[in-house]
């Protein structure tokens, strides 16, 4: 890999992070709140479309999400430069096994960091300050997936920062790592209705955050803190029991499947 400064990686991957928000929530926002998707969309959970001022609110803050995730990744390439970082190029070097594994294993790291980090934005002396910004929109949108405020994004940020420094990871599980967070954030705010009710609702649905999971935090903020897994909002008591009641009956009872 050639050797850049530290400015060069900033600003280039600043264009790269803002070019994949506004192509991927944009993608998303295009085909999910067209005329055409109107005809599918589930009218049993109204979903109000929140107006252009929070939208232009949602788009303002991703973009300087954008630059304060560029600085973190700037940084850890250049680490990588120097040789600092747990980063590795030959995929063979742990295993093929290991590519797999480890991006799991950020995964699951990820997700508990993100669940406790949240719960502690929701503090009242917090909440103004790393956290009010995300929810501005209470009917959040594609748009809203990467709308952090600056000092939520930056402890956001660090979890990718420390990773790199403490596992060793390969740059695929890394950029695996990065697409599934993007395409995750933007389905859990796709909104409830532009999916079948309670997606994803197969047998590992109960263990997976999607969009009508998400969506009941934008409107309650007491429950649902997770990522990518229920596990800790069923372990820590921050699941909504209504939606525990209203997602077993999505799936097939033991009768049903006798
Ligand atoms: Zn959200
Ligand atoms: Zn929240």
């Amino acid at each position: 890999m050639r050797s850049h400064s530290f400015e060069f990686y900033n600003i280039a991957l600043f264009a790269v992070i803002l070019c994949r928000y506004f192509l991927v929530a944009g993608a998303a926002y295009w085909f999910f709140y067209s005329s055409f998707s109107q005809s599918f969309i589930n009218r049993r959970l109204p979903h109000r479309s929140p107006s252009w001022p929070v939208i232009r609110h949602d788009i303002t803050l991703s973009v300087l999400s954008a630059a304060v995730f560029a600085v973190a990744a700037a940084f850890i390439l250049f680490s990588y430069q120097q040789g600092a970082t747990c980063l590795y190029a030959d995929p063979h070097k742990y295993g093929l096994w290991y590519l797999a594994v480890s991006y799991g294993a950020v995964l699951i790291l990820q997700d508990a960091y993100f669940y406790f980090s949240h719960r502690g934005f929701h503090h009242p002396r917090l909440f103004p300050w790393l956290h009010q910004g995300h929810h501005r929109s209470r009917y959040p949108t594609p748009w809203t997936s990467f709308a952090f405020d600056p000092l939520e994004a930056v402890v956001q940020a660090l979890f990718l920062v420390g990773v790199v420094f403490i596992l060793p990871l390969h740059f695929i599980t890394v950029i695996a790592v990065l697409t599934t967070m993007t395409v995750w954030a933007v389905l859990n705010h796709l909104g409830p209705d532009r999916l079948p009710t309670l997606f994803p609702h197969h047998w590992l649905g109960q263990w997976v955050i999607g969009p009508a999971h998400h969506s009941i935090h934008h409107l309650k903020y007491t429950v649902h803190y997770g990522l990518y897994f229920t596990f800790w909002d069923r372990l820590l008591g921050t699941q909504d029991p209504k939606y525990t009641q209203a997602l077993s009956s999505f799936l097939p009872s033991p009768i049903d499947k006798a």
